[in-house]
């Protein structure tokens, strides 16, 4: 298959300020994609060689791209440098740099999808001392043969700095047309997607095998499960009443969503993004190792501990862990344990269709079982009044806990659905609002004063999961601290556009637009409606949308939610309407 194919439709995709046309040019390219490559392709449009789960990340240092260049150029590094300054992106300048090239170069051995995807797999998986020169040089082979949009694109690959922003929904809904002819067997393929999380994998099977096999799709060990999400409560009584007046109630932990597979020889942890981060908790891994069954997949929440008095820290303390280097002092200076909430798989057998009593007894056995005072269950109580629900959350409050998460005794493990089955419900904010909202950087205003060269303002959206659209609710510029900002700043840069996303949606003006990528928490005081942001747009008023009355920055950025993990403007209703009941006095 030709690289030119590939390289026409992401151009098209760049460009384009429409959602449907997304769907539409990646559709296209997947009838043009014959079936053996089809899983390298889905990669490709991802950005990436591989499933998140394998934890395989290209990973050029600049400095070498620059190198790189300059060799497949044959000119000095300065002049790449310049290059570099002029265009700001390392992708535009490698088409500059290749449009220098010599003009007489043929580009008769047309490059091919099989070549680009093999070479960066290899610089990929090329590790250890002098792996950087070794990429160096596969970088600059292939930089060699391509023509400068393609060069453009193989930089932006090694880079990882492609910025198409499609979700991995979206990559559903262009497969089920492109193979069935039909979105709705967009549904099947989800289910398969929930227990494999592989995109690639379902792409190939349906394309060979067609659509019953990707129903047939079973849960297997290191290929980890979409999690279960829960739906947001703001008074115990409700959450009684949703649940049929008896439940479980469980210490809401703030700390990190962790998946464990482990087998006889190996133990790998997920986090809720599905990447694998074993590597940010060699302790855990080696204290799971004491569970004593052969073959296992469970859920916990990893926090971080104050070792003397066996407190529980915020989760900004397992900020720490996330590092490549240095992960052994990290481990003595940060402290963690493993709260246990839920088993998916034991030695060969599915428990996800068990109900939740059954699974929380064999969890609490297998915990027991392992004597290890690193792991631990989660607190957990049945509850049949809501007075007994305030205490528990009194004491969950008083240990450090955000709220608790009231489950449904009956539920059944539901892979990557947010169902009414499991509620958060968090402590009382004096804000107004009684919950903290997750939304997406979409854009930004230039700061001025103090904040000149940063951000002053950053605009925000929900998520609309019905037309995978982000819809702006506020513009936030409070509640930053300088590094902070400093932080946020350096990694909105990787995710800065030339014009609106095809995938945002607003009213508003901005200076610069992103791709919809980091999440962060924001609290608010009140829900208004506005003629100028779009979420929610005519749900209550023909021609408002809903918007956050003085959004305040909590200070958590949300590295473990992925942008359609925000909060939903189905959420945002509820939450308007909660708040009018409120006022109102249930009238
Ligand atoms: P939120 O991130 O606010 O949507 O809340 C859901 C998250 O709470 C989950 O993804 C877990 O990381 C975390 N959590 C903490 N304690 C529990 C628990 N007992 N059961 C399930 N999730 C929990």
């Amino acid at each position: 298959m030709n690289f030119s194919l590939i390289v026409d439709t992401f151009e098209q995709m760049e460009q384009t300020s429409s959602r449907l046309a997304l769907t539409d040019y990646l559709v296209s390219l997947l009838k043009r994609t014959p079936s053996d490559i089809i899983d390298k392709v889905i990669y490709l449009i991802q950005g990436k060689v591989c499933p998140d789960f394998e934890g395989i990340e290209l990973g050029l240092a600049e400095k070498m791209a620059i190198r790189a260049l300059a060799q497949s150029a044959g000119v000095d590094v300065p002049i790449i440098e310049e290059i570099y300054r002029k265009t700001g992106d390392l992708g535009d300048a490698a088409k500059e740099v290749a449009k220098l090239k010599n003009q007489t170069t043929l580009f008769d051995d047309k490059m091919t999808v099989e070549r680009v995807y093999s070479t960066l797999d290899k610089i990929a998986r090329t590790l250890g001392p002098g792996s950087q020169e070794a990429k160096l040089r596969l970088v600059s082979s292939l930089l060699n043969n391509a023509t400068p949009r393609e060069s453009r694109y193989i930089m932006k690959f090694v880079m990882g700095t492609l910025r198409l922003g499609i979700a991995d929904y979206s990559v559903m809904d262009a497969l089920a047309l492109a193979f069935t002819e039909d979105k709705s067997n967009r549904n099947t393929l989800e289910n398969a997607y929930n227990v494999s999380s592989d995109l690639g994998a379902i792409a190939k099977l349906l394309s060979t095998t067609g659509l019953e096999s990707v129903k047939s799709l079973q849960i297997t060990l290191f290929k980890p499960i979409r999690p279960m999400l829960a739906e947001r409560a703001s008074i115990s009584e409700e959450a009684l009443g949703k649940m049929g007046r008896k439940a479980a109630a469980e210490y809401k932990l703030d700390g990190e969503r962790i998946q464990v597979h482990k087998n006889k020889e190996k133990v790998e942890l997920f986090s809720r993004r599905l990447e694998k981060i074993t590597d940010h908790y060699p302790d855990v891994a080696e204290a799971i190792k004491s569970i004593r069954v052969d073959e296992a997949i469970l859920e916990a929440e990893v926090v971080a501990i104050n070792t003397n008095t066996d407190e529980f820290l915020p989760f900004q303390e397992l900020m720490h862990r996330r590092r490549k280097y240095g992960i052994k002092l990290a481990v003595e200076n940060y402290p963690v344990v493993m709260n246990f909430f839920d088993v998916l798989y034991i030695d060969g057998d599915n428990k996800t269709s068990l109900t939740y009593i059954h699974r929380r007894k064999i969890l609490e056995k297998i915990i027991k079982g392992s004597h290890n005072e690193k792991l631990r269950l989660v607190p957990q109580t049945i509850v049949e009044k809501s007075e007994q629900i305030d205490k528990f959350m009194a004491s969950a409050i008083e240990n450090g806990c955000e709220g608790l998460m009231i489950k449904q005794l009956t539920s059944t493990y539901r892979a990557g659905s947010r169902a009414s089955a499991w509620l958060k419900l968090k402590r009382e904010y004096r804000s107004d609002i009684a919950d903290t909202l997750d939304l997406v950087i979409t854009g930004a205003l230039y700061g001025r004063g103090r904040r000149v060269g940063r951000y002053g303002a950053l605009l925000l959206g929900a998520y609309d999961s019905k037309s995978d659209i982000f819809r702006s609710t506020c513009k936030v510029g409070t509640g930053f601290t300088d590094q902070l900002l400093e932080e946020l700043y350096n990694n909105l840069e990787n995710h800065l556009i030339t014009h609106r996303h095809a995938r945002v949606d607003t009213g508003m003006e901005m200076d610069v637009w992103f791709e919809p990528k980091i999440v962060i928490e924001i609290i608010a005081s009140e829900i208004t409606l506005s003629p100028s942001h779009t979420a929610a747009m005519n749900s209550i008023r023909l021609g408002y949308g809903l918007a956050l009355r003085f959004p305040k920055f909590t200070g958590k950025i949300r590295y473990d939610k992925k942008p359609e993990d925000a909060t939903d403007i189905e959420e945002l209703v509820s939450l308007y309407k909660k708040q009018m009941r409120t006022i109102t006095g249930g009238r």
